[in-house]
Formats: structure tokens, C-alpha cells, sequence
């Protein structure tokens, strides 16, 4: 099975891949853990690239090829191996993040990314997107806490932005309930991953 967590920054996807990961290997399923962009050597050099806080950044077309490129060395080299052999795959943003940040905040096309992801990776898509929702607070007093980058590693964006990010991933869990199970992300972790294992229960 493939699962992907999505979100806006400091919504705790990557807190939630690795206790989804712990709770799957509890049960006897061989679970890895990856994100995006990133997860093969190729992909974190692109990742180094995208997220340098020294860089000039790159426009919205330019960075969503950087991002479709990405996905497409780490779903040929990781991704579908690791399904091929067995195990579940844990990923930590993939399409639905492409969409949200350059699409419908960035002001690329949605059509248009899709055309990207069918490129780069065939179009290939989860079984199940694990949409965490978080409110604008309670993300913000978070991410003050991390001690790296502040509140956005790319170019600090403004506000407006991450609230676009927010709108885009909330059509799009409405447009395909059956992909997309919403969590509310703003409890304690412990909370957060029940009702991802609730989500769950129909693959497992
Ligand atoms: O928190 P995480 O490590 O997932 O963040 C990676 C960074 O890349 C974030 O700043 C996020 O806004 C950005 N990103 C993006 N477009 C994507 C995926 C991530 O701008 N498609």
C-alpha cells in the first residue's frame, strides 16, 4: 500500500509517517518511510536545490518540474520497488502537495501539473492521501518552535499563500473523498495518529 501525508507546514506529517510506521511494523507489515521532495540521492539533490535558504528560488513552472522531477526518480527508484517487494510506503507530501503549492497557490494550472505527473511518473497516485489539517495558529506557534528556517523555507511566503496552500488541499479532499481522509491535526500526536488508524482500518 501507498500512503501519503499532506498539509500545510507544522500540520506533524512527518511526526505522523514515522508513528503510522511503528504502528504498521507492530502488526507485522514491513513499512518504509519517505518524502517528498526527496527519499533517492537524486531527489534530495534536487530537494537542496528547491529548499537552499541561500538561493534566488525559481519560478512557479520551473520549480514544478524541479518537484516533478523529483517525484519521478523517487517513484522509479523507491517507491514502486519497495510496493513491488511487499512493503507499505509511507510518504511524506507527494502530487497533492505539487498541486496545492504550485498549483493552487502558485497559480500553475491544475491540468497542468497532472500533465507533469504523468510525465515525470505516470500519474501514479496513493491509495490513500492522509489530509492534516492544522488552524493558521496553532501551525505558526509550532514552527516557531522548530529551530530551523522559521516559518516558511522557501522564499518566505506571505500568508496569503499558505492560506491558498490550505483552500487547494481542502477542494481536493473534497473532490475525491475516496482518495483523501481528512485528520485533524491540532490534538497531541497520540490524538492525531487514532484517527489516522481509524482512516485506515479499510487496508488493513
Ligand atoms: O515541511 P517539509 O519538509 O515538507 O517542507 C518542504 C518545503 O517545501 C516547505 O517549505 C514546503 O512549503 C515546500 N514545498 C513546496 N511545494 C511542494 C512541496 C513542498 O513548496 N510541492
Amino acid at each position: 500500500r501507498f500512503i501519503a501525508l499532506e498539509g500545510g507546514e507544522g500540520a506533524g506529517k512527518s511526526t505522523q509517517s514515522r508513528l503510522l510506521a511503528e504502528a504498521l511494523r507492530a502488526r507485522g507489515i514491513d513499512a518504509v518511510v519517505t518524502r517528498e521532495p526527496g527519499g533517492t540521492p537524486g531527489a534530495e539533490a534536487i530537494r537542496s536545490l528547491l529548499l537552499d535558504p541561500a538561493g534566488e528560488g525559481f519560478g512557479p513552472r520551473a520549480e514544478a518540474l524541479l518537484f516533478a522531477a523529483a517525484r519521478a526518480d523517487h517513484v522509479d527508484r523507491l517507491i514502486r520497488p519497495a510496493l513491488a517487494a511487499g512493503q507499505w510506503v509511507i510518504c511524506d507530501r507527494f502530487i497533492d502537495s505539487s498541486r496545492a503549492y504550485q498549483g493552487g497557490a502558485g497559480g500553475l494550472d491544475d491540468a497542468e501539473i497532472m500533465d507533469l505527473h504523468r510525465i515525470g511518473s505516470q500519474g501514479f497516485l496513493p491509495d490513500l492521501t492522509l489530509l492534516i489539517t492544522v488552524t493558521p495558529e496553532e501551525a505558526a506557534e509550532r514552527l516557531g518552535r522548530r529551530d530551523v528556517g522559521g516559518a516558511d523555507r522557501i522564499g518566505g511566503r506571505p500568508a496569503e499563500y499558505h492560506a491558498n496552500v490550505a483552500a487547494a488541499f481542502d477542494r481536493f479532499a473534497a473532490e475525491q473523498p475516496r482518495r483523501f481522509a481528512r485528520i485533524d491535526g491540532n490534538g497531541t500526536p497520540e490524538q492525531t495518529h487514532h484517527q489516522i488508524m481509524d482512516a485506515l482500518e479499510d487496508l488493513l
